[in-house]
């Protein structure tokens, strides 16, 4: 079931009744969210999704109304637990807009795995179980519009797992696409998933 929650709709200024640009998506628990303005952490604490399994922040491109948020998104990520690496997607310019936000929010205790899409480049990432493409489009800067695909399971490799030393009572929720954790390390659902 893939849930999609437009947290924001709005422009320049965030209301008390709409909110800058900011989108949600999940699946299987995992979620990715696209644009994130100044404030975007209270319609996700209003959706009540919680902030701890988002894997992935794109950004569409970098004016403050849709990139805004992030420094206290991170932030609040961070007092949520999440140890896991937070991948960050975006046009050209994003690891100058990342390093300069991220000036007022440093020390996060986890990585950011920064990912800058080159212009007219055309390729696939994979984050969890979400498939993201892109393609340029018409603005006064670099700015990318994104297709989101989830890819029909693989099958669940038994052989790998025990090789991996995973217990079976953490199968169910790899099949499902779930990023687990085992003491230090992380087992992601591609390491035991086989395509059909
Ligand atoms: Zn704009």
């Amino acid at each position: 079931m893939l849930d999609v929650c437009l947290l924001g709709t709005g422009g320049m200024m965030p209301l008390p009744d709409r909110w800058l640009t900011s989108l949600l998506i999940r699946v299987n628990g995992r979620m990715i969210l696209i644009d994130c303005g100044e404030g975007t952490q209270i319609p996700i604490k209003m959706v009540e999704w919680g902030f701890k399994a988002i894997d992935a922040i794109l950004f569409t491109h970098y004016h403050a109304d849709h990139i805004g948020g992030l420094p206290g998104l991170l932030l609040t990520l961070g007092n949520s637990g999440r140890e896991e690496p937070l991948t960050l997607i975006g046009p050209p310019g994003l690891k100058k807009a990342v390093e300069g936000l991220t000036v007022i929010s440093p020390e996060l205790p986890y990585n950011l795995r920064l990912i800058e899409l080159g212009n007219n480049e055309s390729r696939e990432i994979c984050v969890s179980n979400f498939y993201i493409r892109h393609i340029s489009v018409e603005h006064n800067l670099p700015c990318v519009a994104y297709c989101i695909e989830l890819k029909r399971q693989g099958k669940f490799d038994v052989e790998r797992a025990r090789a991996l030393d995973i217990p079976v009572s953490y199968w169910n929720r790899l099949q499902k696409g779930e990023i687990i954790r085992l003491e230090d390390r992380s087992i992601s659902p591609e390491m035991v998933l086989s395509d059909r």
